[in-house]
C-alpha cells in the first residue's frame, strides 16, 4: 500500500505542537477526529470571502454561499451512494439525526404495544431517543443480545422480530467493542421476517472508516457526524429513503422548512429542506465538504486498509501486556480500529492521566454506552481508536505508556 501517514500528518496543524514535551499521539478519533488545514481553510474562506446566509438573499454572496452549501450535500450524496440529494439532510450531529427519526417518524408510527428492536451494543444516542419514544407511546424495547465473542447473536432474530416490530435501530460499528455488524445481511433477514419493518443504522463509527453504500445496504435511515470524519463539529447527516421522508411530518419548525405560511397553518418545503429549519451551520457544512474531498483523495478503501493494518499491530502489541484484557473481538476480522480494554490494577482514569503525561490521548470511561459496560461487568474501560494520521510509532508509544503505568503502580 502506497500510504504515507507521516505525509498525511503534515496536513494537520495540531500535530505541530508537543504535549507535555512529547509529540502528540492522538488515539481518540472515535470521540472526534483532528482537522486538516483544507477543512479549516474552507471555513475561513467562507467567512472571509463569501459569507452570507444560505438560501435567502438573491445577491452574489448568498448565491455563492448557497452553492457551496449545496455542493457539500452533493459530496455527501456521492460519498454514501444516496440516490438523490433530497435524501441527505443536514443536522447538527448523529444524535440529532436519530432524534429526528424518533420524533418525526416515531411519533407518527409507533403505538402502544409496538416493539422497537435495538442491540445490546448501542451508544446512548441510539438508545435514549427510543426509550423516550417507547415511554411516550407505550411501546416495548427489545435487544439483540451480545454473544461471548462480542458479536450480535443473530440467531435470536427469528424470535425477536415479530409482526409488532416496527423499527430495528442498530449500530454499524460499535464505538466500544470495535465490532462491525453484518448490517446488509441483518437487513435482509429482518425484512424476510417482517416486510414492513423500518431500519435505522447508526453509522457514526462506520462512514468515517470504510466505504459505505446506503443503497447497497438497504437501510431506510442512516445517521452519522462530520466531526468524526475530519470535518467540523456541529454538522451531522441523516440519510433517509425519499418515499419515507416525503411521508413524514417535519421535526423542527420555523424558517426555511416551509413553502407557504398563513397565520393559521403552513405547508412544508421540498426535501431535504423540509427537515432543515432555521439558519444552518453553513460554515460547518462547507468545511465538511472539504473533509469529504480530502477523504476521497486518500480513497476510502485505502483508509480502511491502513486502519486495519494499525489495528492488527495494536491487537498484537496489547496482547503482549500482562493483565490487559481487550473487550471486543481479539482477532482483526470484522472489527474496526476501536479497541477498549482494562488493565488489572490500573483504573482507566489513572491510565489516561499517565498516558497524557507522555502526550498520548486516550479515552477513559463508559464511552456513552453504560448498559453495555454493565453487561460486560466493568464500570469503565480505556479506549484507543485510530484514524488516517496515526502511525505504527503511535502503537509502540501506547504499548510503552501502558507498561510504564504498570510500573508506576508497582505491577
Ligand atoms: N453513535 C455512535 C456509535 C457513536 O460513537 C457516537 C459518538 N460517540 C454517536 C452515535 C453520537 O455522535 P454525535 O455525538 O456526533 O452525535
Amino acid at each position: 500500500m502506497n500510504y504515507s501517514p507521516e505525509q498525511i500528518k503534515k496536513d494537520f496543524p495540531i500535530f505541530k505542537q508537543r504535549i507535555n514535551n512529547n509529540p502528540l499521539v492522538y488515539l481518540d478519533s472515535a470521540a472526534s477526529t483532528q482537522k486538516p488545514s483544507v477543512v479549516i481553510t474552507a471555513e475561513k474562506r467562507f467567512y472571509e470571502e463569501y459569507y452570507a446566509n444560505v438560501h435567502r438573499g438573491i445577491y452574489y454572496l448568498s448565491e455563492r454561499a448557497s452553492e457551496a452549501f449545496e455542493s457539500a450535500r452533493e459530496a455527501v450524496r456521492q460519498f454514501i451512494g444516496a440516490k438523490s440529494t433530497r435524501e441527505v439532510i443536514f443536522t447538527k450531529n448523529a444524535t440529532e439525526s436519530i432524534n429526528l427519526v424518533a420524533y418525526a417518524w416515531g411519533r407518527q408510527h409507533i403505538q402502544a404495544g409496538d416493539e422497537i428492536l435495538l442491540t445490546e451494543m448501542e451508544h446512548h444516542a441510539n438508545l435514549v431517543p427510543w426509550q423516550l419514544l417507547a415511554q411516550a407511546a407505550g411501546a416495548q424495547l427489545k435487544f439483540i443480545p451480545l454473544d461471548t465473542s462480542y458479536r450480535l447473536s443473530l440467531d435470536t432474530l427469528d424470535q425477536l422480530i415479530t409482526p409488532k416490530t416496527k423499527l430495528l435501530a442498530l449500530t454499524h460499528m460499535s464505538n466500544v467493542l470495535g465490532t462491525i455488524n453484518p448490517v446488509a445481511d441483518i437487513i435482509v433477514k429482518a425484512r424476510s421476517l417482517n416486510d414492513k419493518i423500518i431500519i435505522l443504522v447508526d453509522g457514526a463509527q462506520s462512514v468515517p472508516h470504510f466505504p459505505v453504500d446506503v443503497r447497497q445496504l438497504g437501510a431506510d435511515f442512516y445517521a452519522f457526524s462530520s466531526h468524526k470524519m475530519l470535518g467540523p463539529t456541529g454538522v451531522g447527516v441523516l440519510y433517509g429513503q425519499e418515499k419515507i421522508l416525503s411521508a413524514m411530518p417535519p421535526f423542527l419548525a420555523g424558517g426555511d422548512m416551509i413553502s407557504e405560511v398563513t397565520y393559521q397553518e403552513a405547508k412544508w418545503n421540498e426535501l431535504p429542506w423540509k427537515f432543515e429549519a432555521g439558519t444552518p451551520n453553513a460554515a460547518g457544512v462547507i468545511g465538511f465538504g472539504a473533509a469529504i474531498n480530502y477523504l476521497n483523495n486518500i480513497g476510502m478503501p485505502t483508509v480502511a486498509q491502513y486502519e486495519s493494518m494499525l489495528t492488527d499491530a495494536a491487537l498484537v502489541a496489547l496482547s503482549t501486556i500482562k493483565g490487559l484484557r481487550i473487550l471486543g473481538p481479539g482477532k482483526n476480522q470484522d472489527r474496526g480500529g476501536v479497541i477498549s480494554f482494562t488493565v488489572d490494577g490500573v483504573h482507566p482514569h489513572d491510565l489516561a492521566s499517565i498516558l497524557d503525561e507522555q502526550g498520548i490521548a486516550v479515552r477513559a470511561g463508559h464511552h456513552c454506552a453504560m448498559p453495555l459496560h454493565q453487561k460486560l461487568g466493568v464500570e469503565a474501560t480505556s479506549r484507543v481508536s485510530f484514524y488516517v494520521y496515526n502511525t505504527l510509532e503511535d502503537v509502540n508509544a501506547l504499548q510503552r505508556g501502558i507498561i510504564k503505568a504498570q510500573e508506576i503502580f508497582g505491577l
